[in-house]
């Protein structure tokens, strides 16, 4: 499959374009919850990188394409603290008086920490100026493996544990069969221990990506999936967990498979009974959803058109927000049935199924 993922992901980066070095990739500020669950900013920084090296070397996880997004061309430290600065300028005023109403996040097209995409210099500088800043919190994302007491030794040199540290790890499921065949995303199970070990010993939290419904198995397993990969990392200490369902990347494996009727994205019923187990049996705890690509025929959806799509997503942001679960508990919608034949015809089938609507 390696050698199948390589030559696909080849394919595809030749389309990749040139874009200014010392421009992210995007950046916006939108209201979000904090770890100690009190509301406030956040100013999302998708920085420009090469991007992901395991996707490089490996042609990457089968859902995702975010080296697309990742520079052809050769981004210097200079060029990201460009970036990390030009952003800052903007926000200024705001930061400097109101500092402990935000949050920064700071994202790559892979894993922040992984000095391949972000040189030393600019790690250092970046987190030296939000230490300064004395923001309330700041999100990174990084695969396990950067997850080291030298990283976390940086971090905690700069920014001092008044500040909520949490790195956003894409965990995506406590099944290794599932993580590294389906999804082919190169971790093992002890490899996310030891991250989560680490990265407690220095107060930094590890908030766990989990995907929801990998290609390769039915909507059933996929959710039963989820329900029990969040409880076992909010066992192990997670600071939270946040859904990923699952969208079609382009270029992506999952694509081709979705383009064969061999896949489809989760249901928002699958989405919302997940989130109705794992935050019931854990009300205490941060349980969020990603909302993106919700509800095109490309991201999680009902049965397509259905005017519950868009009243779902709505309710699903909001959850996330306040984590009040009466938000979605009680969505009702005739297409619900829909939802409960397909699932139990693909148990029957064997072979997961695509959309047949579209
Ligand atoms: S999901 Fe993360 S680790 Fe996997 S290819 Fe994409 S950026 Fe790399
Ligand atoms: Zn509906």
């Amino acid at each position: 499959m390696e050698k199948y993922l390589k030559e696909l992901r080849n394919r595809h980066l030749k389309k990749r374009k040139e874009k200014n070095p010392d421009r992210p990739i995007a950046t916006w500020v939108q209201d979000d919850i904090f770890r100690d669950k009190t509301n406030g900013k956040s100013i999302t920084i998708i920085l420009r990188t090469v991007g992901c090296k395991y996707a490089y070397d490996t042609g990457g996880c089968t859902m995702c394409s975010y080296l697309m997004d990742s520079s052809p061309i050769k981004i210097t430290s200079e060029n990201i603290i460009n970036q990390f600065n030009g952003v800052l300028d903007k926000y200024k005023e705001e930061l400097e008086n109101n500092s402990k109403n935000y949050s920064i996040k700071l994202f790559t097209s892979g894993s922040f920490l992984d000095e391949f995409e972000v040189p030393n210099d600019a790690m250092e500088h970046i987190f030296k100026t939000i230490g300064e800043l004395n923001v309330k919190e700041v999100a990174i994302e990084s695969r396990p493996e950067y997850i080291t007491n030298e990283t976390m030794e940086l971090i905690r040199k700069h920014i001092n544990n008044d500040i909520n540290v949490e790195i956003g790890v894409g965990i995506e499921t406590a099944n290794e069969e599932i993580r590294n065949i389906s999804i082919h995303k190169g971790i093992s199970n002890k490899d996310i221990e030891d991250a989560i070990t680490t990265a407690n010993k220095y107060a930094v939290g590890i908030k766990a990506y989990l995907l929801i419904k990998p290609p390769f198995i039915t909507e059933k397993q996929a959710m039963e999936d989820s329900i029990n990969s969040a409880n076992k990392y909010i066992e192990m200490g997670v600071s939270r967990i946040s859904f990923c369902p699952s969208s079609i990347h382009k270029g992506s494996l999952v694509e081709l498979l979705w383009k064969k009727n061999q896949y489809r994205p989760p249901f928002l019923w699958t989405v919302i009974e997940i989130l109705k187990e794992v935050k019931s049996k854990n009300p205490d705890k941060l349980i969020m959803c990603d909302t993106s690509g919700i509800p095109s025929n490309r991201g999680a959806h009902n049965k397509i058109d259905c005017e519950c799509n868009y009243k779902i997503k709505e309710a699903l942001g909001d959850y996330t927000l306040t984590q009040d679960l009466s938000l979605i508990e009680n969505i009702d919608c005739e297409c619900k049935t829909y939802w409960a034949e397909f699932m139990k015809y693909e148990e029957k089938n064997i072979v997961p199924l695509g959309d047949y609507e579209r």
